[in-house]
């Protein structure tokens, strides 16, 4: 067991916080799945003061996490437990070679082919095939406004793919003057880096950057939450020194022009707050506003909402981690937050994350509300209103 290495990455990724801890238990009270797991952070914590590291990995409740924030984000010690604790402990895991079998063939794919599908980078850019217009590649274009990151679910995923096509279609209305890299761009890997895999993250930042170096853009764009965070937080402290927009800020500076367009549409909508949008960059009401704009939508609200929202589930590998989280837990948490919007009197589920869009539809699925509840990215709800409904 590499005790020592663990130790001295707590010690480096909390910035010696973790020994602050008070023991006070917020963290396990606010966790999600506090209560199905052996070790909340308060007692991991307690645990790596005693020694009983080995307990901790052989639990693998550190895998049940689903890196929501949630903890962090109440910590009255401020301890980085999402991003400190958490991917320190898996990266021991890894270190010892006994991660979960999906999520470690996901991370293979990512260092062999840049996205976990096991995809060639070939097709990365093959989405804007199902378009009727070009999306313009960097590779040719050379300089743009925006540099589009579809990320690697918005390129490859069967659903997210719609997402993707949708933001493309809506900034080609706005007369937005975009580009992708297509199969230039590879994972931004803000999963790998919850996952512990520090390594892969870096690798990945460091291609990626020499990518962005070879062209002229004035701002990234991105409609996957983890991209955009990732980008934001962690790769200007590589050099990154352009502005980073979630599609929803860039929606929203756009709302003047595009409230003309709008047609009316009769949904009642629920927003969900995405864990890496709301808890980890404070974005909540540009997309409340770009949705309250359209005619006939009546926005209401989970009762989780804003900071107090709750996780889908797919964050920081979970995603990946299906058969591990199943062991712990009989609702995942997107089946618990789809009966929310049911409970609310929603029908339609706006999701600002694309990771949100597969792990809602499947849990409508499981629920028996699939027909009674819809699942919309911000960018198809908007494409909509433009086109003028269904
Ligand atoms: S919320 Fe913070 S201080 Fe309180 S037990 Fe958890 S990690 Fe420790
Ligand atoms: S990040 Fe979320 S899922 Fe993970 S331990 Fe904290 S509250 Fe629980």
């Amino acid at each position: 067991m590499h005790v020592d290495e663990l130790i001295s990455r707590l010690k480096e990724l909390t910035e010696n916080k973790y020994l602050q801890c008070i023991q006070c238990g917020t963290c396990g009270g606010s966790c999600p799945y506090g209560m199905y797991s052996p070790y909340t952070p308060r007692r991991m914590i307690l645990a790596i003061r005693f020694g009983l590291i080995e307990d901790i990995i052989s639990s693998n409740a550190h895998w049940l996490c689903t890196s929501c924030q949630l903890c962090s984000s109440r910590c009255p010690s401020r301890i980085p437990i999402t991003d400190g604790i958490i991917p320190a402990l898996r990266e021991l895991t890894l270190l010892e070679g006994n991660p979960p079998e999906e999520l470690s063939m996901a991370l293979m794919n990512i260092m062999r082919y840049g996205n976990p599908f096991k995809e060639s980078p070939r097709k990365r850019g093959d989405w804007t095939k199902e378009l009727d217009f070009e999306v313009p590649l960097m590779l040719k274009k050379k300089k743009a406004d925006v540099l589009f990151i579809t990320e690697c679910f918005g390129a490859y995923h069967r659903r997210c793919k719609q997402a993707t096509k949708a933001l493309a279609k809506v900034m080609k209305v706005l007369e937005i003057d975009f580009a992708i890299l297509g199969h230039e761009e590879r994972c931004i890997g803000d999963h790998a880096r919850l996952c512990g895999e520090f390594g892969l993250f870096e690798d990945l930042i460091e291609k990626n950057l020499k990518v962005f170096s070879k062209y002229e853009f004035n701002k990234i764009v991105t409609h996957d939450a983890h991209a955009f965070n990732a980008l934001r937080n962690f790769y200007p402290q590589y050099g990154l020194n352009k502005p980073v927009l979630h599609h929803s800020q860039l929606l929203h500076e756009h709302l003047e022009e595009l409230k003309p367009l709008f047609n009316e549409l009769n949904y009642k909508v629920a927003f969900h707050d995405s864990c890496y949008l709301v808890r980890k960059n404070g974005i909540y009401e540009e997309p409340r506003e770009v949705i309250r704009a359209i005619p006939g939508v009546k926005l209401i609200e989970f009762k989780r909402n804003r900071e107090n929202a709750l996780c889908c589930g797919a964050g920081g590998g979970g995603v990946w981690l299906d058969s591990v989280i199943r062991e712990f837990v009989k609702e995942r948490l997107a089946e618990d937050r789809v009966r929310e919007a049911k409970l609310v009197g929603a029908d339609v589920i706006v999701t600002g994350c694309i990771l949100d869009i597969p792990m809602f539809e499947d849990a409508l699925k499981v629920t028996g509300l699939d027909g009674e509840i819809v699942v919309k990215d911000l960018a198809e709800l908007v494409l909509e209103a433009i086109e003028g409904g269904g």
